[in-house]
C-alpha cells in the first residue's frame, strides 16, 4: 500500500500534459472563458494607449498654476473641450486651459489636471483656487503596460478579468488548449440507470454523475461510456473503446480483491503498465492506477498496412492515464479530489503547483481515524474572523453513506499513525469545490 504523498507524485509523474502544438485551438474571445491559454500573449498596444486624464476637471499647465490658492486664485482661458472619444486640436498656451473629463486624451501643451471641485467656470474663463501636485490625475501613456513586454503568460485560466485584458488588447481570437477527454465508466452488475425501475439489489450508477461533474467543473470534456457489468468481456471492450477516445480514464468499481474485480486482469491483458494498486488512504484504498502509451499519433505500419490517425477526429494524448477508482460513491469522489483532479491539473496545460493545497483550520468536533491509513473526513470548511474553521459532517463516516456527503466543502486529513484530533486543535483540510 502506497502512502498518499507518494502516489500523489508517482501519478503526477506519469501525467503527460497537453502539447501546445498538437492541443492548442484558436477560439472567438466569447468561447475562451474557464480556458487555458496555450499561448503566451504579447500586446503592440501600451496600456493607457495615450496620456489621459484620470478626473473630471481642467488640462493646465502647472507653471501657470503653481502658488494658486483661495486668496490668490489664477484664471485662464478655456480654449477647447475634450470629451471622451476627442483628439484634441490645440496646444495650451501660457493662460490657457482645456476643459477636460475623465479618460479623455491630455492636449499637448498641458501636464496637469486641476480637478473641478477647485474651480470655478464662468464662460470661456476658469478660475483656480489651489495649487495641484506637478502632473496631478494624468495617467501616462504606457504606466501600466508597454507594448511589447510579456502581457498575459502560457497556463493561465481564462475567467472574467483575464478576458478583460485579453478584449482590451484586441485579441478578438486566443489561442487555447483544448480540453481533455475524461472517459467515464461505471463497472458492476448490481448497477441501473437513473430511470430505471430498482429491482431488489440494484442501486443507481450515481458514480457517472458525480464523476461527470467534477470533470466538467475541471475544465475538462467527460465522455459517458455507460454502465459495463462485472462481465470480463464487457468490460474489455468497454476499457478497449475507453483508451481509444480519452486522455484520462475514470472507472469505478471493480478493483477491489471480490470474485468478480476484474479491471486490473483487464488492463493488464490489454497491456496496460499498472502503478499502483492501492493507497493507504481512507475512504479509497483499492486505487488502480495504470497507463497505455500509443505507438503515436502519427501513421503507424500495422502488419504490412500503413493506418494513417483519421483528421476529422483530434488525436487524443499519445498517452492515456487510467485511474480504476473504488465503486463506492464516497471512495470514488475522496479518490479523485485527492489524485484526479491534481493529475486533471497537470494534463490540462496548467503551471505547477498542480498538488491541492491544504489550509490550517481549527476542527469544531473531535476527528477519529484508526492511524493505519491517511483519514479523510468530510464536512464543512469556512472563515471566521480571518481563521478558518472545520465542522465534520453529521452521521456515520461509512464510505458507504453518500448522503451526508451533500455540501462539503472541505476534507480534514487525520496522518497515518494518529488517531484523533482534539475538538478546538488544528487540522489540515483540503478545500473542494
Ligand atoms: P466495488 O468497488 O465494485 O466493490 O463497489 C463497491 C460498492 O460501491 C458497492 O456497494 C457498489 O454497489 C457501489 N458502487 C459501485 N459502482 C457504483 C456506481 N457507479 N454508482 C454507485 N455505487 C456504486
Ligand atoms: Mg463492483
Amino acid at each position: 500500500m502506497l502512502p498518499v504523498n507518494q502516489a500523489e507524485q508517482l501519478i503526477l509523474n506519469l501525467v503527460q500534459p497537453l502539447d501546445v502544438g498538437q492541443d492548442g485551438e484558436t477560439l472567438n474571445l466569447l468561447d475562451a472563458s474557464g480556458r487555458i491559454l496555450a499561448e503566451p500573449i504579447i500586446s503592440s498596444l501600451d496600456f493607457p494607449h495615450w496620456d489621459n486624464s484620470a478626473m473630471d476637471g481642467y488640462a493646465v499647465r502647472y507653471a501657470d498654476v503653481q502658488g494658486c490658492a483661495a486668496e490668490t486664485p489664477v484664471t485662464l482661458t478655456i480654449v477647447e473641450e475634450i470629451p471622451a472619444g476627442y483628439q484634441p486640436q490645440k496646444t495650451i498656451q501660457p493662460g490657457q486651459a482645456a476643459r477636460i473629463l475623465t479618460g479623455s486624451v491630455m492636449p499637448s501643451g498641458a501636464d496637469t489636471i486641476v480637478i473641478q471641485e477647485e474651480t470655478q467656470r464662468e464662460g470661456d474663463r476658469v478660475t483656480i483656487f489651489a495649487t495641484p501636485q506637478p502632473h496631478a490625475f494624468v495617467r501616462d501613456r504606457g504606466a501600466y503596460y508597454q507594448a511589447g513586454n510579456p502581457l498575459l503568460p502560457a497556463g493561465l485560466r481564462l475567467q472574467a478579468a483575464e478576458i478583460a485584458v485579453l478584449a482590451a488588447a484586441q485579441c478578438a481570437q486566443v489561442k487555447v488548449y483544448r480540453r481533455p477527454k475524461v472517459a467515464i465508466l461505471s463497472t458492476g452488475s448490481e448497477l441501473v440507470a437513473i430511470d430505471q425501475p430498482l429491482q431488489p439489489g440494484q442501486i443507481v450508477d450515481s458514480n457517472q454523475y458525480a464523476l461527470a461533474a467534477l470533470v466538467a467543473q475541471a475544465g475538462a470534456e467527460p465522455l459517458l461510456l455507460g454502465r459495463v457489468p462485472d462481465q470480463p468481456k464487457a468490460l474489455r471492450a468497454a476499457i478497449q473503446e475507453a483508451i481509444a477516445v480519452a486522455d484520462m480514464v475514470l472507472s469505478s468499481g471493480g478493483v477491489s480483491v471480490g470474485d468478480y474485480d476484474y479491471v486490473d486482469e483487464i488492463l493488464a491483458a490489454l497491456g496496460a503498465t499498472i502503478h499502483i494498486r492501492a493507497v493507504a488512504i481512507k475512504p479509497g484504498k483499492p486505487l488502480t492506477v495504470a497507463t497505455f502509451d500509443r505507438i503515436g499519433n502519427t501513421e503507424q505500419e500495422v502488419g504490412n498496412e500503413i493506418i494513417s490517425p483519421d483528421s476529422k477526429t483530434p488525436t487524443p494524448n499519445s498517452r492515456v492515464l487510467y485511474f480504476g477508482l473504488p465503486g463506492n460513491p464516497v471512495s470514488a469522489l475522496v479518490t479523485c479530489w485527492r489524485f484526479g483532479l491534481p493529475a486533471l491539473r497537470k494534463l490540462s496545460g496548467l503551471p505547477t503547483p498542480w498538488e491541492p493545497e491544504f489550509v490550517s483550520a481549527r476542527s469544531l468536533n473531535t476527528l477519529k481515524s484508526d492511524g493505519k491509513r491517511e483519514s479523510y473526513l468530510w464536512g464543512k470548511l469556512w472563515l471566521v474572523n480571518g481563521e478558518y474553521e472545520f465542522e465534520p459532517a453529521i452521521g456515520s463516516y461509512s464510505s458507504g453513506n453518500l448522503i451526508n456527503l451533500a455540501g462539503t466543502s472541505g476534507l480534514a486529513v487525520i496522518p497515518v499513525g494518529e488517531t484523533q484530533i482534539l475538538a478546538g486543535d488544528r487540522v489540515q483540510v483540503l478545500p473542494i469545490g
